[in-house]
């Protein structure tokens, strides 16, 4: 009024339930995994933040658990995404499961988890890995398929490993790897040794560059035995690397990191041009037709430009392409198998053997099996070595004998040390042997002297 006492008041007022609901969902967005409704990457990163400003306060720890699924790319590609989109909703309520009501799962992209979980006792988080790996012991059964797969796990600790956000993510991610590494579906956690393996994995990437560049690795051959009349009928070559400042790295240790850092491409082309010619040598001075196998890297198989560059290296190394046999593992082929069968059928079409090393240890599937243009199943070392006294290995070799039999293969055995191997191997119907029990891997000239002796030294096998 006229002396500024108030007389009314009004209020105005608005529906904002949409807004909010639209905020609701924007927050949901930003924050959310869309599949699995899990926290993503980005409410991650503010989680750890926060857990590591209460547990400095507090002088407490906790831990990151790094999670990537075994075998995932493989429930894609042969099932399918939407299968594989399905498995990822069953594992991460799995995961929910798991964990305390104060630890956290989010989904950082693909198949990679992490789990924020406070630390009272290094056995309690343990217990936890443990607990995530059972969850998945048993077959997950989708569309009535029996999917089965395993988790790598990597566990950093903080503050013990790291205190940063990036560097606890980075600590449990090389865990992760070393579960990985480590043979699948186990954890690790990160610490000092894992460490310097990192530091040696760097020498060694670095003392690779150099060999590449400045001609550092040489070849050995190992022959292949006819178990019929013990007679030489292949040779395979094996690389050998020898470095002035690290000794000599075998290739299980080198060959892993070649692939990692791209260099497979060089490796693998002076390999095959090496072992050519030193073919056209062993055929001129031995007298003989055997043919020489090289082992083919799934990362050289995946350059455009592999088929062509193949091709080119064999017209010059005039030897005649039915003497060359290609080992390609069973890992490597089943990773993108219809992009293999592509592959090996132009492969073929240049009269090149196909070999699939180290058959077993794979997960083939029999119906792609059957399409794969191939011509010899490899049996992996790993079962020949147990062959006498584990059943499990007795059977899956006798399984593989007889496939290779039904699928008009041929096979052969690697890494035969023992006659009772060779014995058994020799009853279940395999017809080629190859292993320490006839000839270790050797330098050209003792190998030329072996060739021209050949069955002279082992008829009594
Ligand atoms: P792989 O192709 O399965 O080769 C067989 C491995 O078993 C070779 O090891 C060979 O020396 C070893 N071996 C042969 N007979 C016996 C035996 O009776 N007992 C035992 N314990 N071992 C035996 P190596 O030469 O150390 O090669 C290891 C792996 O490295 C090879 O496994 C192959 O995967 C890879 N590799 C070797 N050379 C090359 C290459 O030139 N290119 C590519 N991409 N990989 C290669
Ligand atoms: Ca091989
Ligand atoms: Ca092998």
């Amino acid at each position: 009024d006229e002396d500024g006492n108030v007389l009314n008041y009004i209020a105005i007022s608005r529906d904002i339930t949409e807004s909010k609901n639209k905020e609701k969902a924007i927050h949901q967005l930003a924050y959310y995994d869309f599949l699995t409704k899990l926290p993503n990457r980005k409410l991650f990163e503010q989680e750890v933040e926060s857990f590591i400003k209460s547990a400095h306060y507090n002088n407490k720890k906790f831990a990151i658990l790094f999670l990537d699924l075994d075998n995932f790319k493989w429930v894609n590609d042969s099932l399918g995404h939407a299968v594989g989109d399905r498995l990822l909703i069953v594992i991460s309520k799995f995961l929910k499961k798991c964990v305390s009501e104060d630890s956290i799962v989010s989904r950082l992209g693909g198949d990679e988890f992490v789990i924020i979980a406070p630390y009272d006792s290094k056995l309690q988080i343990t217990k936890l890995a443990t607990n995530i790996l059972h969850t998945v012991s048993d077959p997950i059964i989708i569309d009535d398929k029996e999917i089965n797969v395993g988790w790598s796990i990597g566990i950093s600790v903080y503050p013990d490993n790291a205190k940063t956000y990036t560097d606890l993510l980075k600590s449990a991610d090389t865990a992760m790897y070393m579960a990985k590494e480590n043979g699948k579906n186990n954890f690790r956690y990160y610490n000092e040794a894992m460490n310097q393996e990192a530091v040696e994995r760097m020498n060694i990437d670095t003392r690779l560059r150099y060999a590449i560049k400045n001609n550092g690795f040489n070849l050995n051959y190992q022959p292949k035995y006819s178990c019929a009349d013990n007679s030489i009928k292949g040779l395979e070559a094996l690389i050998r690397w020898n470095d002035d400042e690290l000794g000599f790295v075998p290739p299980d240790k080198f060959i892993p990191i070649a692939e990692e850092s791209g260099y497979m491409k060089d490796i693998g082309e002076w390999v095959l041009k090496q072992a050519l010619s030193d073919l056209k040598k062993i055929h001129k001075e031995t007298n003989s037709d055997i043919s020489m196998a090289v082992n083919i890297s799934g990362k050289q198989l995946d350059e455009s430009d592999f088929y062509e560059n193949t091709k080119k290296i064999i017209q010059d190394s005039k030897v005649e392409s039915k003497y060359i046999e290609f080992e390609i593992t069973e890992t490597s082929v089943m990773k993108d198998i219809n992009k293999s069968i592509k592959m090996l059928e132009k492969i073929k079409e240049l009269g090149i053997t196909i070999s699939i090393d180290d058959f077993g240890t794979g997960y083939s599937s029999l119906a792609y099996l059957k399409k794969l243009p191939i011509d010899t199943l490899k049996i992996d070392r790993e079962f020949v070595l147990e062959l006498d006294n584990s059943e499990e290995s007795h059977s899956i070799v006798s399984a593989t004998i007889a496939l290779s039999t039904a699928l008009k293969l041929k096979n052969i055995a690697e890494g035969v040390e023992t006659i009772e191997q060779k014995n058994i191997l020799k009853n279940l119907g395999c017809s080629m042997i190859q292993g320490y029990l006839y000839s270790k891997p050797l330098e050209i000239n003792p190998l030329i002297e072996l060739v021209s002796n050949d069955c002279y030294n082992i008829k009594n096998i």
